[in-house]
């Protein structure tokens, strides 16, 4: 079953507001607007809903609209405000919206401002630390402004505003008032009239109503000017045909709320959020909540969880079938900080890391009593995956290769767990805390942390590893190697190096043998997928450059994987072969075509063309790339079962992360298939094995949403494996997460 914790993005449909939807669609199916029977039952459902809205909202003589959403309704509100102001005498100078207000606020204020030609200052009323908004602000400005806009609660956080506050800081301006009602509808007494508020706009969809539907409370007297004209219908403030299944719906939501059933009151509601937060709490200890809980709606919870990641939480939320919501924009190698935390004055990592959990006032214990359960479970997953900054794990020992990238950068770790020792190349002051935490709970010792070259800027972050680990290296070089060491052994394995002078002097690669020979090398920023890296600092070495390339190939050859030191656009690894076919410059000048001087004077005017961009721009324009879109290379389910007809030897990969794939949701695949679970943090080292496969078999990727699956088979068509492949939309769009055995009929 799955458990829906993210209410204030939307809501299911209550089964009531159903039947009202479904019964306005076939039976009083009328428009409004027609004068014969069928019209006026619809005219009086019509009007039942519009008094009822009016009794739960306190709209006393004001004008309610049915209209699309809270958007249309903010554009309404703001069209209708500016207006008045253009033509207003001695008009105000300032438009103030609340800096943590939903993005329609202020993007509908810039648009109507600049749409008006009013240009009017736009400026943000400041919030604490708590959410609120700074009222002393508020009231110096106040008699300059000619529209403020404050929301009622916070979408994100939860946070109520202090709304008689507001309206005593607002009392004696001229401005008009607009609140932003969404989070509020249905969790908190508004009084809209009573505060004098002008304008205050909903959404169905946010109360357990569908989508499409909402409302426009206008105060009688306040200023208006429709923003659709045509048939004249809600008395010509908002034409077009009435959508009467929506307010049919909204109606019967209403209903229910006025009538105190279905819906919680809001003890019982804090109650519910209070066990919420208390499993959260154990599951992860050293989580903090982003808001005060005792000024927030009972129905959310903002926190972050110091050392964890929003897309870590989110995965493994999403593979236990709890979904929740990131108050921050993630992508595979950023995570865009949540303004609202950011107005907040929250430090940027907990901005970017932070989950939202949301659940409506219609939810009932036993719900509550799953959604404990399951994260508890979460929790349990974390620490077993020794990603739990603050416990102990259990995990299984480790072995191999595992990837990490920050804002592109590549940090690798390469554990052995029969000696229990790790290896980290090219570590990351950001992951410190992460891989000591790591290292820790696994019991690992750091045999070394190795750069790939030193960095003109700043300082590496192994001695800060080295510290956490309380550990002592021997004596070791500025790079990390061993002094006097030919090699460095990790069990079965060895790493060699290999001086490769170019990007910086001392650059350094890394060489990493097995029992079979040579099996990949990290190349830091000598060899990127697509590009080459800079030798324009001042530490770089241009002439040394062509001559590392040329050693590079007698070394290692051309087949073999090149892991970078970075990788913006997730290309994993690569090869000189494929370099070779790529970059026209690195195909020159190993195959003789330029020397030294020539090539350094080459890629120096591209650097100079291309400045900082160089390694995305080269990297996709590069010829054999296979562009850098992903949807040549998806495929879906009906495509996987044909290809599976045809292909039984065909491989699926979950690239789903182990703290995802131990929540029990991977498809228990029959003999049938060969299925490996990959994360996309071992994909490198998993390339090395796909990279032998017969060319004609099919290997398809799998994981949450299709996203990281997509990635992995780029990356490994990119290695000259046509036949990869991802399940597009992912495990998401399937019925059920096992159904992937089913469709198969496996
Ligand atoms: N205001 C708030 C506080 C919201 O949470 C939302 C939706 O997320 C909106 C406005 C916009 O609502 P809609 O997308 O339904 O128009």
């Amino acid at each position: 079953m799955e458990i829906y914790l993210d209410a204030n993005a939307t809501t299911p449909v209550l089964p009531q507001a159903r039947e009202a939807a479904l019964a306005a669609m076939a039976e009083d199916f009328g428009n409004p607007s027609s004068i014969h029977s069928t019209g006026l039952k619809a005219r009086a459902l019509m009007d039942g809903v519009r008094a009822r809205a009016r009794r739960v909202l306190g709209a006393g003589q004001g004008r309610l609209l049915f209209l699309s959403g809270a958007t249309e309704g903010i554009q309404t509100a703001v069209l209708s405000a500016l207006s008045a102001l253009r033509d207003a005498p001695g008009r105000p100078a300032l438009l103030l919206y609340g800096a943590t207000e939903h993005k329609a606020v202020p993007e509908a204020l810039k648009h109507w401002n600049a749409l008006l030609g009013l240009h009017l200052e736009v400026l943000a009323i400041p919030v604490g630390r708590d959410g609120r908004h700074d009222l002393d602000w508020l009231r110096a400005h106040a008699p300059r402004a000619g529209l403020v806009c404050t929301m009622a609660a916070n979408n994100e956080t939860g946070v109520i505003s202090d709304l008689d506050g507001i309206a005593a800081a607002l009392a004696g301006s001229p401005a008009l008032w607009m609140v932003d009602g969404v989070q509020a509808l249905g969790k908190l007494p508004l009084r809209l009239e009573d505060r004098g508020i002008d304008y205050a706009p909903f959404s169905g969809h946010k109360l357990y109503a569908p989508k499409g539907i909402g409302l426009l409370y206008v105060r009688e007297g306040a200023p208006f000017t429709p923003l659709l004209a045509g048939g004249g219908q809600e008395g010509a403030w908002r034409s077009g045909t009435e959508n009467m299944s929506g307010i049919a719906a909204l109606g019967a939501v209403l209903a229910e709320l006025e009538a105190g059933r279905s819906f919680r009151d809001a003890a019982t509601l804090q109650g519910y959020r209070d066990r919420l937060a208390a499993a959260l709490q154990q599951a992860f200890p050293g989580l903090v909540f982003n808001a005060p809980p005792e000024l927030c709606l009972p129905t959310t919870l903002n926190f972050a969880v110091p050392g964890i990641s929003a897309k870590v939480l989110l995965d493994l939320f999403d593979a236990a079938e709890l979904r929740v919501s990131g108050g921050s924009a993630c992508s595979a190698a950023q995570a865009r900080p949540s303004d609202v935390l950011q107005a907040m004055g929250l430090p940027s990592w907990q901005a970017a890391a932070s989950i939202r959990l949301s659940f409506g006032p219609v939810t009932d214990p036993a719900f509550i009593d799953e959604a404990c359960a399951r994260i508890a479970v979460c929790g349990a997953s974390l620490r077993d995956s020794c990603l739990d900054p603050s416990a102990p794990g259990l995990a299984v020992p480790a072995d191999g290769l595992t990837r990490f990238v920050v804002d592109g950068a590549c940090c690798y770790l390469l554990a052995d767990a029969a000696t229990r020792r790790a290896v980290v190349v090219d570590p990351l002051p950001e992951l410190t805390d992460r891989l000591a935490q790591w290292l820790r709970c696994q019991g690992y010792g750091l045999a070394a942390v190795l750069d790939t070259h030193s960095h003109g800027d700043h300082a590496s972050s192994a001695g800060e590893l080295w510290s956490a680990l309380a550990q002592v290296p021997g004596p070791i070089d500025a790079l990390g190697w061993p002094a006097g060491a030919d090699a460095i052994p990790l069990g079965t394995r060895r790493l060699t190096r290999l001086p490769v002078p170019g990007h910086t002097l001392d650059s350094t690669a890394y060489l990493l043998h097995d029992a079979q020979g040579l099996r990949l090398v990290f190349i830091g920023d000598t060899v990127m997928p697509g590009a080459l890296g800079r030798s324009d600092f001042a530490q770089s070495a241009p002439l040394d450059y062509a001559a590392s390339l040329v050693r590079l190939q007698q070394a290692v050859g051309g087949d073999t994987l090149l892991l970078p030191g970075h990788d913006y656009d997730d290309r994993f690894a690569s090869t000189l072969a494929v370099e070779r076919a790529a970059q026209p410059l690195l195909a020159d000048v190993l195959a003789g075509r330029l020397d030294a001087a020539g090539f350094a004077q080459a890629k120096a005017v591209l650097e100079c063309d291309l400045g900082l961009t160089a390694y995305q721009t080269v990297a996709c324009g590069a010829r054999v790339d296979g562009g850098c879109s992903g949807a040549d290379s998806e495929m879906a389910l009906t495509e996987l079962q044909a290809l599976l007809a045809r292909h039984p030897d065909l491989l699926l990969v979950d690239v789903r992360e182990p703290y995802e794939q131990r929540l029990g949701q991977a498809p228990v695949l029959g003999p049938r298939v060969r299925c490996e679970a990959v994360a996309l943090s071992g994909l490198p080292d998993a390339l090395v094995e796909w990279q032998t496969l017969p060319p004609t078999t099919p290997v398809v990727f799998f994981c949450r949403s299709g996203n990281r699956s997509s990635q992995a088979a780029r990356a490994l068509r990119r290695l000259g494996h046509a036949q990869a492949w991802s399940l597009r939309g992912g495990l998401a769009l399937l019925p059920r997460p096992a159904a992937l055995d089913a469709a198969l009929a496996i």
